[in-house]
């Protein structure tokens, strides 16, 4: 059985006060929770924060980007080994905001992938289609070239140490959430393109579904076969949203 996992990507949003309250109320808010795991991805500059005051907690911690580059000449950007300093588990790769607005294609956020996983660091896939893609059905598509650029580079058995979150673009951030029947057949797409090279791979991969998750959608979505839990973005950043939600993954 795959434990669920529900993850907050709290983009570049917070500061100090807010991220120290934020993760005061969610504690002790998902303590109890069995069989979840909980995590947030901050960004860099609160990592050791969240480091300090996570550290023997049940909540693990990672980033949002990583650096496909080993150390050295490369202004603004963050490497692998920075992130294992402060004991990131999880780093999210291939975000569509990521790709969108700072042009990562597939092959950069393959290459990502491999030195996040190469470090031992769990790298969270982010695969999905636009609605104009949606539109004209090339959605299995999309997300299999987003897939195969990962798989390629670093074969089928790394997928074993990773999580994937299916993202549809047109979800994220919108308010508007795909139907637990729209995001179920993608994961059962997702797992099944996997299950033709590895079903044990195929079988224990966690995908995770993320656009525009709430309190009020999660159950619903969780109770998919393929979906495992969820990457949260706005409703992560409020304190009895991302309880809520978390507490869902759980039934
Ligand atoms: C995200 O950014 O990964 C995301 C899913 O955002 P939201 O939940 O706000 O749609």
């Amino acid at each position: 059985m795959r434990t669920k996992l529900v993850v907050g990507n709290w983009k570049m949003n917070g500061n100090f006060v807010q991220n120290q309250e934020l993760l005061n109320a969610i504690i002790p808010g998902t303590k109890e929770l069995r069989n979840v795991i909980c995590a947030v991805c901050a960004p860099y500059p609160y990592i050791p924060a969240v480091q300090l005051a996570l550290k023997d907690t049940h909540i693990f911690w990672g980033a949002q980007n990583v650096s496909q580059f080993d150390l050295g000449a490369y202004t603004g950007e963050v490497a692998v080994e920075m992130l294992l300093d402060f004991a990131c588990r999880y780093v999210i790769v291939g975000h569509s905001e990521r790709r969108s607005l700072f042009g990562e294609d597939n092959h950069t956020v393959a290459e990502k992938f491999k030195k996040a996983q190469s470090a031992g660091l769990i790298p969270i896939l982010c695969v999905g289609e636009t609605l104009a893609q949606r539109e004209i059905d090339e959605t299995e598509r999309v997300i299999e070239e987003q897939l195969d650029a990962v798989i390629k580079l670093t074969g089928i058995n790394s997928l074993t140490q990773s999580v994937i979150a299916y993202e549809p673009i047109w979800a994220i951030g919108t308010g508007r959430t795909a139907t637990p029947a729209q995001a179920q057949s993608v994961h059962a797409f997702i797992r099944s393109k996997i299950a033709k090279q590895n079903t044990e791979v195929a079988d224990n991969l966690q995908i995770l579904y993320g656009g525009s998750v709430k309190a009020s959608n999660a159950s619903d979505l969780f109770a998919m076969p393929d979906i495992d839990g969820g990457l949260i973005g706005g409703a992560s950043l409020i304190a009895n949203e991302f309880i809520s939600i978390c507490s869902a993954a759980q039934q």
